[in-house]
């Protein structure tokens, strides 16, 4: 185990949404500083950092200034660019290395490694050219869905295509872009795991978790899956082969597809802490926040019991359209948690914030933050 990074030192995040956010927010508490880097300005992670740097990515001179001054570096957006790590890495650990996020920020490079891992992956081909589309399609079959290879989350860059007449238009939506093709699966639900690695190898993970998509953006997610207990020993087994044999250090979040024949697929793997696991904020003894902090800086792992049954839902900036939310109508019932991201703008799709409700049961926990949502725009 390397020498633990303690309280008093400075967390570097390169990002600064919501995820270096709440990630700021629980290295604070562990007594760390933070400072965040983005192209942005007054930003979710900026907020609570003791140091907000705006900057491109690719601006390798102020990534080295940056990496300079911290003791070790995370992200919470896994696109930064590969030559932006390596530049960082030269001054500060980057953790999980580049190498995780040079696999997880493009789909083709994602699911070549996952497959050659022998992992459950939904079956796919490489698409780099219209030629190449159609002997896709003829492998695959239809109906599949065609993803850009790089820069996709939350179904962007995505075209489904059901049928021959469809393949043009899809192929043109995505922009021609390298691409991979998937079979279109006809899941049961989708479930993830967060988990975390020590740099000790040691492991931890939050359970699998059942999240609900509206428009490819995750709605709702309850821990505790009520799944058969092979699924869920499975899924976790997957993410820890996962997590082993990236070599991650830190959190990582792998969302399947379940099938009604109960296989698990791997959808997608995302490299830092996961909307799904928002709920372990107030939910688990360690959040996945608190976790990443403890992982990237070399401190053992805490417990990831549920200490509730709970229950997460989004909040997009479509519940701005009529005006601001009615707070107080929401956190009428006391079971409630409000979560905001402090973005000063509203935009249909944009994550602004997530609710976490408690309850007797799973059940009674999402029935209330449902019903807690419903009421910031009665
Ligand atoms: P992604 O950006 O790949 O995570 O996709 C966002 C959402 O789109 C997923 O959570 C699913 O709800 C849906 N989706 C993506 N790929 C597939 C697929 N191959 N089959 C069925 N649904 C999919």
């Amino acid at each position: 185990m390397s020498e633990a990074i303690l309280p008093g030192a400075i967390i570097g995040i390169l990002g600064s949404g919501q995820l270096g956010r709440m990630t700021a927010s629980a290295a604070r508490r562990l007594g760390y500083r933070v400072h965040t880097l983005s192209p942005g300005a007054d930003t979710p992670t900026g907020h609570l950092a003791d140091r907000e740097v705006t900057a491109e990515y690719d601006d390798l001179n102020a990534v080295a200034d940056f990496a300079r001054g911290v003791d070790v570096l995370t992200f919470e957006f896994e696109n930064v660019p590969a030559a932006t790590t390596e530049c960082a890495e030269r001054y500060a650990p980057v953790r999980p290395a580049g190498q995780v996020l040079h696999v997880c920020q493009n789909r083709s490079r994602e699911k070549g490694f996952l497959n050659g891992h022998g992992f459950p992956v939904t079956p796919f081909r490489d698409v780099d050219s219209r030629e190449a589309l159609d002997g896709a399609i003829a492998a695959l079959g239809l109906p599949a869905v065609l993803k850009t290879a790089g820069f996709g989350y939350d179904g962007k860059g995505q075209a489904v295509i059901r049928d021959a007449a469809e393949v043009d238009a899809a192929w043109e939506s995505i922009g021609s872009d390298p691409a991979v093709l998937e079979t279109l699966v006809d899941f049961q639900c989708e479930v993830s795991v967060v988990a975390a690695r020590g740099t000790d190898g040691s492991f931890a993970h939050w359970g699998v978790v059942i999240n609900d998509h509206r428009d490819h953006i995750l709605d709702v997610s309850v821990p505790e899956a009520p799944l058969p207990a092979p699924v869920r020993e499975r899924a976790v087994d997957v993410a820890r082969g996962i997590l082993e044999a990236l070599d991650v250090v830190g959190v990582l979040c792998v969302e399947f597809f379940l099938r009604a024949d109960g296989e698990l697929m791997v959808n997608e793997l995302a490299p830092r802490p996961h909307n799904s696991g928002h709920f372990s904020f107030d939910a688990s003894v360690t959040s996945q926040f608190e976790q990443q902090v403890r992982a990237v800086c070399g401190l053992p792992l805490g417990s990831t019991e549920l200490l509730r049954p709970a229950a997460m839902v989004n909040l997009l900036g479509d519940l701005w359209a009529a005006g601001e939310p009615d707070w107080s109508a929401a956190l009428g019932d006391p079971q409630v948690k409000l979560h905001l991201y402090g973005k000063s703008e509203a935009k249909p799709g944009r994550k602004m914030g997530h609710m976490v409700a408690f309850g007797r049961d799973h059940d009674d926990a999402r029935q209330r933050a449902l019903a807690a949502r419903a009421a910031l725009t009665r």
